[in-house]
């Protein structure tokens, strides 16, 4: 290397460090070498080493987000078994991560249903997704958050708080209807809903709809303004599912020779384990069964003579 090239090379260094530029700080003496050999014309090899600087600009960022984020770990839409849900479908929440119009109008999303059947995972797994979209979200439980807004309320900082929490387009509000009005001041989950409403988005998963929530706020026209400005713009899911894990169980305890249904209809399988309303005498038609070894679903005939395993319980 000439002593030119020598100072220009060091030279470069600090002016890339200068315009924080360090993706293409480390990779441009590669992609030089590279350009060189291959007689690049200059723009490809600017568009290359920039494409690189954005694609790592973006992964920080997502990185950073998902930091601050608090999601649960391993909670993940490709985790999450839709079927076990038949009240909500894949297409649906896919729709949800993807559509930006919700999250710019300050929509919410409200999960409700009994212990175990994964409005957290959900929930979780829904911030995560949009995480990856390029969102700001947040996770909390909601009594969590409600003891650090009743610190600032007492150190005369709740508007401050509220607004810090503008930064994120979703704030994920788990268990609200936990929180109870002994614990003082609760109307400061009623001040973050008011100043949230119609700007920024909210996701609240809580085991009763609505019923339960006098117990929350501190008397029920604070109850019935909450829920107002709520549902306002809101998809509501009712998760009224059994408890996974206590599925699961059972499912183990059974043993192989799982059955499902084959809807025709909708041309995917029901587990009967998780849809007490799909009942086999109102499904004759589609009547099938999953098969063990390979966890596709076969019509019964079909899979008895692909795989003995199969069977029906
Ligand atoms: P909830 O918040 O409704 O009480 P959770 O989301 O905490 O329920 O679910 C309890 C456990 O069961 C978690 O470990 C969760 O990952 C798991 N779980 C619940 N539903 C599903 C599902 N449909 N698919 C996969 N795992 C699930
Ligand atoms: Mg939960």
């Amino acid at each position: 290397m000439s002593t030119n090239n020598v100072t220009d090379t060091a030279r470069l260094s600090l002016l890339l460090n200068e315009l924080r530029l360090p993706a293409i700080k480390l990779l441009w003496p590669q992609f030089a070498e590279q350009a060189d050999n291959e007689g690049w014309p200059a723009a490809r090899f600017l568009v290359a080493i920039a494409e690189h600087e954005l694609a790592e600009r973006d992964r920080r960022r997502i990185e950073r987000h998902l930091a601050e984020a608090r999601l649960l770990p391993g909670k993940t839409l490709d985790t999450f078994a839709f079927e076990a849900v038949p009240m909500i479908s894949r297409a649906q929440i896919t729709a949800i991560v993807a559509g930006d119009a919700w999250l710019e109008k300050g929509a919410n999303l409200l999960l409700f249903g009994p212990p175990g059947g994964g409005k957290s995972h959900l929930a979780s797994a829904i911030g995560l997704a949009l995480i990856e979209n390029g969102w700001k979200v947040l996770f909390t439980r909601t009594t969590d958050l409600v003891q650090k807004l009743q610190v600032a309320r007492r150190e005369l900082d709740l508007e401050a708080a509220i607004n810090r929490l503008d930064r994120f387009h979703l704030l994920i509000l788990d268990d609200l209807a936990y929180v109870t009005k002994d614990q003082a001041e609760t109307s400061v989950l009623f001040e973050l809903i008011s100043a949230r409403y119609e700007r920024r988005s909210m996701l609240v998963t809580a085991n009763q709809p609505f019923g339960e929530w006098g117990k929350v706020f501190p008397d029920p026209a604070m109850t019935l303004a909450a829920i107002d400005r709520l549902v306002h713009h809101a998809t509501i899911f009712e998760m009224n599912v059994e408890s996974y894990r206590r599925r699961e169980a059972v499912e183990r305890k059974r043993g192989p020779g799982r059955r499902v249904i084959l809807c025709r209809k909708h041309h995917d399988c029901r587990d009967t384990r998780f849809s007490s309303r799909l009942s086999r005498s109102s499904h004759q038609d589609c009547r099938a069964i999953l098969c063990t070894v390979s966890f596709e679903c076969w019509p019964a005939r079909a899979c008895s003579a692909r795989c003995e395993t199969a069977s029906l319980p």
